[in-house]
């Protein structure tokens, strides 16, 4: 088992991993920039270490300086969680040449299917419905009115790199490509590094349904089931559930198998997400992987009794899964909201600061994951989510009512949040009666 492991992030992921490592018995080593002193991360760590400036080139995204902390502090492995360097083939590559175990899947791996152009390529030859589109990275405008010819408008354009939901655009007919082609190169160039990008009939009113799978280092691959993570603002999702209620048992079984039997053809390690987009006849199109742990994991967690984190760790460390396909089974329904500091009403602006004063819900079926606490000033230099609630109920319906009886609760005071906004979403007669697609909080919230 690994002994010692560093976690080169913050936050509430931070906070998730440390709980993970004490449960399993692993010290842990925290990193934090000259921004996150006061953090809770830095707080419940075994030990911790200041790597740098605010900045996140300076600090997390800052590999010279995490990987000499690990050194310095004898780490056996480096858990990246998800953003800043997760998805870092080069990272990977270099925690592997050092002999630090790097928790999730190997450099080759990333580069395979962190890469989306790659990865979309990967899977079609793995048999996988992808959206069509141009196969690999777009070379030019040309070429980009080509193919957006042949596949027909609206088509979307897409930063290979991608991730978080930006460098990413809609295109509704020809003469807005040129423009929007030079705009996404630039974002990507700007955002991710790597100017790549390429195009994909854009799939009107889908859901977005994920797979969560786990892969151990001696070839056996499971599937936790889907989320349906729909409601999204910008790409970016807000509140997600599972299991998804547009899904058919037979369909449901079937992406979770087209998935696991993708990942073994692979060779996938460690923890992973393929996303589908299913479009209104259900057609399921493989979009992208995550190749690393997810913002929403809790609510598979919730409704499998699977630790994913904690799997996570004890994959990297060689073990086997000790459960197959068949003895995973799933418990009533979950949903996450993400609770950002943003002011919903004014364009959902940044809203950071401190806070002044807090109070969490609890109870039955209530899960809160945050790096939050009363006196705590959130930084503006780092992403709004400050907090995670989770709910678990027999049915959709109880979910809904406990989560509102949750965000009823919830004080959060000093900032600017997006609650109210999440209540109204819950009390949307659309959203309650499951008739929603991914532009929900764009035309019915905020009525664009
Ligand atoms: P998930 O797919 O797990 O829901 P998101 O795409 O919402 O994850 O991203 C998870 C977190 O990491 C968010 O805080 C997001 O801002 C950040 N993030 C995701 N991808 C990138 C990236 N390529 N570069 C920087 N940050 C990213
Ligand atoms: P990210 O890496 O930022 O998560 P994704 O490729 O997963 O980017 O896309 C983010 C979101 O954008 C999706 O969840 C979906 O709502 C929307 N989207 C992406 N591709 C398409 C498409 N081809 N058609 C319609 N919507 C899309
Ligand atoms: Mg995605």
């Amino acid at each position: 088992m690994l002994k010692r492991i560093l976690i080169a992030n913050r936050g509430e992921v931070a906070v998730r991993i440390i709980r993970a490592c004490r449960e399993l018995g692993i010290e842990t080593v925290a990193i934090y920039s000259e921004a996150d002193k006061e953090a809770l991360h830095v707080r419940l760590a075994d030990r911790a270490v200041c790597i740098g400036p605010a900045k996140m080139s300076k600090s997390y995204l800052n590999i010279k300086n995490i990987i000499e902390t690990a050194c310095l502090t004898g780490c056996d492995s480096i858990h990246p969680g998800f953003g800043f360097l997760s998805e870092n083939a080069h990272f990977a590559q270099i925690c592997e040449e050092i002999g630090l175990k790097w928790i999730g899947p190997s450099k080759e791996m990333i580069t395979l299917m962190g890469n989306k152009s790659k990865a979309k390529e990967t899977m079609e030859k793995a048999g996988v419905p992808v959206v069509p589109g141009s196969n690999g990275v777009l070379k030019d405008e040309k070429q980009a009115e080509k193919i957006a010819k042949q596949i027909g408008y609206p088509v979307i354009l897409k930063a290979s790199s991608g991730g978080g939901g930006k460098g990413i655009r809609i295109v509704h007919e020809e003469n807005e490509l040129k423009g929007a082609f030079r705009l996404v190169k630039q974002e990507a160039k700007n955002s991710f590094n790597d100017d790549a990008i390429y195009l994909e009939k854009f799939i009107e009113n889908p859901r977005h349904i994920e797979v969560q799978l786990l892969a151990d280092e001696h070839g056996n691959v499971v599937s936790l089931g889907e989320r349906d993570c729909s409601i999204q603002r910008n790409n970016q999702k807000m509140i997600e559930e599972t299991p998804s209620s547009i899904l058919s048992e037979k369909q449901r079984q079937k992406m979770s198998k087209v998935a696991v039997n993708a990942m073994k053809e692979i060779g996938y390690q460690n923890v992973g997400t393929i996303e589908f987009l299913v479009d209104k006849d259900r057609n399921y199109y493989f979009m992208e992987m995550n190749t690393r742990l997810q913002v929403e994991h809790p609510i598979t967690e919730a409704i499998t009794g699977i630790d994913i984190v904690k799997e996570q760790i004890k994959i990297a460390s060689g073990k086997e899964l000790e459960f197959t396909q068949k003895d995973i089974t799933f418990h009533g329904h979950s949903m996450e909201c993400r609770i950002n500091a943003e002011n919903p009403f004014k364009n959902f602006m940044p809203s950071p600061g401190k806070i002044t004063g807090l109070h969490f819900p609890g109870g039955n079926g209530i899960r809160v994951d945050t790096a939050i606490y009363e006196g705590y000033t959130i930084p503006q230099c780092y992403d709004a989510m400050i907090a995670k609630l989770i709910v678990h109920g027999k049915d959709r319906e109880e979910s809904i009512a406990k989560m509102k009886s949750a965000l009823g609760e919830l004080v959060i005071e000093g900032i600017e949040t997006n609650r109210d906004f999440l209540y109204q979403i819950l009390e949307n007669k659309k959203f309650l009666s499951n008739d929603y697609d991914t532009s929900f909080i764009q035309k019915e919230m905020l009525n664009q």
